[in-house]
């Protein structure tokens, strides 16, 4: 089959026995699934085994793009890793931007499949057709940056490099895999890949990509840029602050968390994205993206002097300043550079800090546990030396590098005290301030985050605002949005342009770009994103999830906001999953009801892997 908008073919490299196939792409599978995310899940649903160890050779790595990706449409070169997740262990989707996936299918492949663990380390080159494992030794033990910039000195500036750092090489359930300066951040694809002794992967490919109807497309790539320009977002703001536009609207609206998630606000003035940005030395644009959201911020003096970062983006900013109750930026980007240096993700790295603060401002832990650092609050040489520590596991940064989950089961008192879902750190959204937070972070597919769903947008952001504290249609929107985001991160579309196109802008682009009937309109697409939500669901109850992991921790619910706009403010989260449930056609255990399995086209295979 001649393929538009997809390159048409997939890559199976088994690191065990060294075999490479080249296999073409599912046409069913492209119609059903779209691409990244949704590839991801129809692979791993059918062929990872139920229970298997995330960090056993039985784990399985799908790279996928989507159908846009490396097109001419603007912010089209979103790439997802999908895997099952060591932190959770349960699903794991990241979605990163760069040129990787561009290039990926440049080289003639839509999805890349890893399966098996290589006994020494390797890497794995990618030029066209010509496909090689090569030993990794001499890259083994360096970090992200300077692996990066080894390869791309050996092999050429054009070739397109994603790598781990040490942690990754060390199992942490906190590490990244980097994708020059993006990275694939949560939930510890990182260690998979270390666990399969998987240095890096170098992709240059020389083909192209055809459209199905290049004029029609051109002629809707012509109308989303310019809508994107003339966005106050994407026009404006995103492009001069990038994601810490957002500082100031969370610190208004009390939903930007303090201090562990116990205060809303800090003694003096907060930090706003006007500071954060005087450090900005220039923009970065993702592949064929006109936002430039991207920014390299760089410290010029002071004792972080010479520290540069993408970045810093607004979770880091939260989590490694107000989350541990400090407010220096300098020691924010030196903290993010040092994070992607060993490739680990910021979020959960900072929110291990200032629970461990938390939990030394209470007497849980002293001196003794800590090889002498001190975690008071705001501590930034203590924040700076733990981030070395986790990123090398030495001391006790073995046990902090296993994250908020962990360290509550092993610290005397700490309980309760972590902000986590399902294992997953949680990002810079306090769920009392926002009642549609709590449910989007409660069904998460991949634990606590903010990308499967952050509904704040119709909460406080549009011209007829919910608000932050009802309850009703909160569930309509966090299913809206579940779907709707999974379907952009099947796409190869950044969220960020998604968040202003409308689907009446996005579905000619998939339409023209591909040609498939399958994907030519909006409801067809929407039902693709309810279709891969519901497929991943399934996975994450084979793998054991039960309905009262679908929760936030307990004590948003007892212990109200003590400051701030929010004040006094709690949230229960039960009665909002319960509606969610329903909405979604899932009985009262979270399972999909033999009716949506139907309608969706699932059953049978849902039936299959019960046998
Ligand atoms: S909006 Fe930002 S993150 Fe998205 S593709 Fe553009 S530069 Fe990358």
């Amino acid at each position: 089959m001649e393929w538009s908008g997809y390159a048409g073919k997939v890559l199976e490299v088994d690191l065990t026995s060294g075999s490479i196939t080249i296999n073409e792409l599912d046409r069913d599978m492209a119609e059903q699934f779209v691409g990244g995310k949704g590839f991801g899940a129809s692979i791993l649903y059918d062929r990872l085994p139920a229970g298997c160890d995330p960090l056993s050779p039985e784990n399985m790595i799908v790279l996928a793009t989507g159908p846009l990706t490396g097109t001419s449409v603007a912010a089209s070169g979103r790439l997802e890793l999908c895997t099952k997740g060591p932190a959770t262990n349960l699903w794991l989707d990241c979605n990163a931007g760069g040129s990787f996936g561009p290039e990926l299918k440049y080289a003639g492949y839509d999805v890349l499949i890893i399966t098996g663990a290589a006994s020494e380390p390797v890497m794995l080159v990618i030029e066209d057709d010509d496909v090689r494992l090569v030993s990794a030794d001499e890259y083994w033990g360096q970090d992200t940056l300077e692996t990066s910039r080894r390869l791309k000195a050996d092999f050429g500036g054009d070739y397109r490099v994603t790598c781990i750092g040490q942690a990754g090489e060390l199992l942490s359930p906190l590490a990244s895999v980097q994708t020059e300066y993006r990275s694939f951040g949560r939930g510890g694809a990182g260690a998979v890949m270390g666990s399969k002794k998987l240095k890096a992967i170098v992709v240059n490919g020389s083909g192209g990509l055809r459209a199905a109807d290049s004029a029609k497309l051109d002629m809707m790539i012509r109308e989303a840029a310019n809508e994107l320009a003339n966005s106050p977002d994407t026009g404006s703001a995103r492009p001069e602050f990038g994601t810490n536009v957002l500082l100031s609207l969370m610190e208004y609206t009390g939903i930007h968390p303090n201090k562990n998630f116990q205060q809303s606000t800090l003694e003096g003035e907060p930090v706003t994205e006007l500071e954060v940005s005087r450090y900005f030395d220039r923009s970065r644009a993702c592949f064929a993206c006109p936002i430039r959201c991207s920014k390299i911020a760089r410290v010029k003096e002071g004792r972080f002097k010479g520290a540069f970062t993408e970045g810093p983006e607004y979770e880091t900013v939260w989590a490694f300043g107000g989350h541990c109750a400090n407010k220096d930026i300098p020691t924010i980007i030196e903290a993010e550079h040092v994070c992607d240096a060993y490739g680990l993700d910021a979020v959960s790295v900072g929110n291990v800090i200032g629970f461990l603060m938390d939990c030394w401002e209470r007497g849980f832990i002293t001196a003794e546990d800590t090889a002498g650092l001190e975690f008071t609050w705001g501590n930034v040489e203590a924040m700076i030396e733990a981030v070395h520590l986790m990123g090398k596991r030495e001391g006790p940064g073995m046990d902090w590098s296993m994250g908020v989950r962990y360290l509550e089961g092993i610290i005397p008192g700490a309980a309760g005290l972590g902000g986590h879902v399902k294992g997953l750190e949680l990002p810079a959204y306090d769920p009392r301030a926002s009642k549609a937070m709590a449910l989007a972070y409660a069904t998460s597919d991949r634990g606590g985050c903010h990308l499967r769903s952050w509904p704040i947008s119709e909460e406080v952001m549009v011209q007829n605002p919910l608000g932050q504290h009802t309850l009703e249609f909160k569930p309509e929107v966090v299913k809206g949005q579940q779907d709707f985001y999974s379907l952009i991160n099947s796409s190869g579309l950044c969220l960020f342009a998604a968040f202003v196109l409308t689907m009446e802008q996005i579905a000619p682009l998939m339409e023209y770009a591909t040609g498939l009937p399958g994907l030519d309109s909006a409801d067809k697409l929407i039902a693709a994103g309810e279709r891969i939500n519901t497929l991943v669901r399934l996975f994450n109850l084979r793998e054991g999830l039960t309905a009262d992991q679908d929760t936030i921790p307990d004590r948003f619910r007892t212990d109200p906001l003590p400051d701030g706009p929010c004040k006094g403010e709690t949230v229960d989260v039960a009665q909002l999953v319960s509606a969610y449930y329903c909405l979604r056609e899932w009985d009262s255990e979270g399972r999909p009801t033999e009716e949506l399995l139907n309608k969706l086209g699932l059953a049978e295979r849902s039936a299959a892997s019960q046998q």
